[in-house]
């Protein structure tokens, strides 16, 4: 997940040794039922094909340390160096790495630049890791400015050319049918098309962005997740630049540019939950939800996924979803509450169906996030907080653009009805009825809640 030649450590501490050999393995065996989904496999596909463009990349499958073996025998490789990374099993994988690289007398080194801070970096007064936010990023702020963001490096790539798979052999688009067209249409996977995005955020997004970043049928966010999940763009360049803009503008962007620093910081927030506690992206972090009574609404659950549940907000969100790989925050809050509380499905479930269809998936920022909606998370919503689909809908997409936009059916409906059409008198027909009673399952869960075990209302 470091798919960029600048600011990149070990690139530039390697290249700063000797000629590299630039080694891309897709392990799919080691993170088992969290091995890539579809839409990150179609990103993952043309962003190798974009660095293999300025880079002549070995790529490589299998689990990494067995490949790294056989690569370090054929090349006689003097030292490694990878980027760090967070996920639950990667712990014990750098471990095995580290004794293979000791085993075959290979310097073994280990860089950061995923992250601004190291997990461990960030603590409270009594040396404990942080359950909540807002102290968490009062630590981050008073760190002072991480380092400064480094330019691409000098590098000679090495002579040595171990054999590579070619990447159509690994069969990372979707065929048949092939139901990434609209991804290709939005997205340039790669490190250039993370600097065109941000620049054109600073450009044009940064100054509407405290204001309008929870409107989702304008274009106020940085849509920059995906290229800092693949590591395409490292936040500290993210930072600086933003920082940099700040600077210039004299004042006037300090409120929307601290907003937007700090949700770069709910993403080293969720790094710290992930590192701290590695159960979470299964595990309710407060144990009573374990007991929490789950139904079992399959039909329910493809409806949701399909963006079929008759309430507009959801089925536009579930819609952009399936089309374009990402949904806007305030619509992920909107859509996961729904699932959660609404239609009482496990957060697992809706989870998972994330994982596999965005193209920002990421193991830590995804499961914070809907254990946050569920009310189990660490510094999580409150149980009792149900977000209404109408309400939500009217306040953040009020002339019904996002609506529209998605959802066809309704592009005729006015303004007044868009948010709750079947209060029509005449519904558009071909538009789906609401699949659930927002009231009364929101009291069924409300109800549910309070019979947690030691919890009370
Ligand atoms: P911007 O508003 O421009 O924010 C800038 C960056 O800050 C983002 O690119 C992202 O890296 C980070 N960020 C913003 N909000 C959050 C947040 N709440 N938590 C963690 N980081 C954040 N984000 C992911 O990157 N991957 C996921 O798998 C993911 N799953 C989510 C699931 C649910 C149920 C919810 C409610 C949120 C989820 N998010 C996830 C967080 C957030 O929705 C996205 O990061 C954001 O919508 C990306 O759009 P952007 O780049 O335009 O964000």
């Amino acid at each position: 997940q470091d798919l960029r030649l600048s600011d990149h450590p070990a690139l530039a501490a390697a290249a700063a040794v000797g000629p590299v050999i630039p080694l891309f393995i897709l392990d799919d065996a080691t993170p088992g039922e969290w091995a890539w989904g579809g839409a990150s496999r179609w990103w993952l596909h043309r962003s190798l094909e974009s660095l293999s463009k300025s880079v002549p990349l070995v790529l490589r499958k299998g689990a990494a340390e067995t490949v790294l073996a056989k690569v370090l025998e054929e090349t006689g490789a003097s030292a490694l160096y990878f980027s760090r990374d967070y996920a639950p099993w990667s712990g014990h994988q750098e471990k095995r790495i580290k004794d293979l690289c000791d085993s075959k007398g290979v310097a073994c080194h280990r860089l950061g630049g995923f992250l601004l801070h190291e997990p461990e970096s960030i603590r409270n007064g009594s040396g404990e890791p942080f359950k909540v936010y807002t102290p968490f990023s009062r630590v981050c702020f008073s760190k002072g400015e991480p380092r400064t963001a480094r330019a691409a490096p000098k590098v000679t790539w090495s002579d040595t050319r171990p054999s590579t798979d070619h990447l159509s052999d690994w069969k990372l688009l979707p065929s048949n049918p092939n139901w990434a067209t609209q991804m290709e249409a939005n997205w340039q996977p790669g490190e250039q098309g993370a600097q065109t995005l941000l620049t054109a955020f600073l450009d044009n997004g940064l100054h509407r962005y405290a204001d309008g970043r929870d409107i989702p049928g304008e274009a106020n966010t940085s849509r920059l997740s995906a290229h800092l999940h693949w590591g395409e763009i490292s936040p500290h360049q993210i930072w600086q630049a933003t920082r940099q803009r700040m600077a210039e503008a004299g004042g006037t962007l300090d409120r929307s540019g601290e907003k937007f620093l700090k949700e770069i910081l709910w993403r080293e927030f969720s790094y710290s939950l992930l590192h701290h506690w590695p159960d979470f992206p299964t595990k309710p972090f407060r144990n009573e939800f374990e007991d929490f009574p789950w139904g079992d609404d399959q039909v329910a659950l493809k409806a949701w996924q399909r963006g079929e549940t008759g309430y507009p907000i959801i089925d536009a969100g579930m819609r952009e979803l399936w089309a374009t790989g990402i949904m806007h925050n305030r619509v992920r809050m909107v859509v996961a509450s729904f699932l959660i509380k609404n239609l009482l499905v496990p957060w697992q479930d809706g989870e998972r169906w994330f994982w596999d269809t965005l193209v920002d998936a990421d193991i830590a920022s995804n499961s914070a996030s809907w254990q946050w909606v569920a009310g189990c998370g660490a510094d999580a919503a409150p149980y009792f907080r149900v977000f209404n689909p109408v309400l939500q809908s009217k306040k953040f997409d009020s002339k019904g653009t996002y609506i529209k936009h998605w959802v066809p059916e309704l592009r005729d409906v006015s303004e007044a009805d868009i948010h709750a059409p079947w209060e029509m008198t005449l519904p558009p027909k071909n538009y789906a009825k609401p699949i659930i009673d927002l009231m009364a399952s929101r009291d069924r869960a409300l109800n549910a809640f309070k019979q947690l075990r030691g919890r009370e209302a």
